[in-house]
């Protein structure tokens, strides 16, 4: 017997509830082999009253209620803690992740890969903006860190039971779960996806969040912006020998400028370049200080368990009308 777990952060989804649990039933009826069973992990503290009333009718949903809301990457770890799945599924809450691709997600486990993320192969419902960003963001990320983080990926994706594991001793305060996935390694594959718009309700993640995410992504992966001030400092030395050797022949040579201008633009600039570099610094020594605190990542309210349902349907029928995704290489 082997179990699935299907992971959802959920904060004030009530409008995405119902719609959620339906097609994640629906799916999983068919796409459990003879032998598998599955349950549904959802965490939540806001929604938690109308999860409790959907146990009633769904029995393999197992509600995790957080003492408040620490979050998205933190309420999934708290679901991945949660979950006792041979395998686990973590998908967002409002279906913009399909629930259907899990099917596939399963059909490559069962061929023998720890990790089978979906890449989006576009976005509906999302403004240029955040699509640009989300882009750059990506591929800067990529760039600047040894991890082969894949891009246009989010945390919509199947990971094995030593993945899980292996997540749950990465006890990182500001997680970028899936850039610690990909630093897990094993065997990982990536399928393509068409990422639909938000059921109802609103983004939880604004240009604040995003932004912040992006540099907990980033500082948890890369050194590099720290060298950043080397960098300047070697570039901005060598322009200052340069001008001392003109400025040297200049006095020689009986020129004795005003220099007003030229004194300004260096103390802006080099102003400019302290501040951002102590910013920089900032950063990286506030996420210390975070995680020297030693303070757990969540609180929990409580933990209601479900009992695992297998499916209903026949094999033959399993996957049926769920697209044929490419597989790609990263
Ligand atoms: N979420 C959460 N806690 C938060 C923010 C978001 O549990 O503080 C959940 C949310 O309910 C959803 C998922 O995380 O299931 C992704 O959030 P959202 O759809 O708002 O992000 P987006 O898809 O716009 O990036
Ligand atoms: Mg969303």
């Amino acid at each position: 017997m082997s179990l699935i777990s299907i992971v959802v952060p959920l904060y004030n989804e009530e409008g995405n509830v119902a719609e959620l649990l339906r097609r994640i039933t629906a799916i999983m009826d068919v796409a459990t082999l003879p032998g598998e069973r599955y349950e549904i992990v959802a965490v939540s503290d806001a929604t938690f009253a109308l999860l409790e009333a959907a146990r009633t009718k769904i029995p393999q949903l197992t509600v995790v209620d957080l003492s408040r809301n620490f979050g998205h990457q933190i309420a999934a770890t708290a679901g991945l803690d949660a979950a006792v799945g041979d395998a686990v599924v973590l998908m967002d809450g409002d279906l913009q992740d399909p629930p259907e691709l899990i099917a596939r997600f399963l059909e490559k486990w069962r061929e023998g890969y720890d990790v089978v993320y979906a890449t989006r192969k576009s976005r509906k419902g999302e403004g240029f903006f955040k699509l640009l960003t989300a882009r750059i963001f990506y591929r800067t990320i990529r760039r600047m860190t040894n991890v082969s983080i894949p891009v246009d990926t989010g945390d919509f994706r199947l990971m094995s039971r030593r993945v899980v594991d292996a997540l749950g001793q990465t006890r990182e305060k500001h997680r970028f779960l899936r850039g610690l996935v990909s630093w897990v390694g094993f065997k990982q594959i990536g399928i393509e996806y068409e990422r639909d718009a938000r059921l109802t309700g609103e983004t939880k993640y604004p240009l604040s969040k995003m932004t912040k995410f992006a540099i907990d992504g980033i500082t948890s992966f890369s050194e590099i912006p720290l060298r950043f001030a080397t960098y300047v400092g070697f570039v901005v030395s060598a322009f200052a020998f340069i001008y001392g050797i003109i400025v040297v022949f200049l006095k020689i040579f009986g020129y004795n400028e005003p220099g007003y201008t030229s004194i300004m633009v260096a103390i802006l600039f080099l102003g400019g370049v302290q501040l951002i570099t102590i910013g920089i610094a900032g950063e990286y020594l506030g996420r210390i200080y975070d995680q020297v605190k030693e303070r757990p990542l969540y609180l929990l309210s409580s933990i209601e368990r479900g009992a695992p349902a297998a499916g209903s349907v026949p094999v033959a029928t399993v996957a049926e009308g769920v697209p044929e995704p490419a597989p790609i290489s990263q």
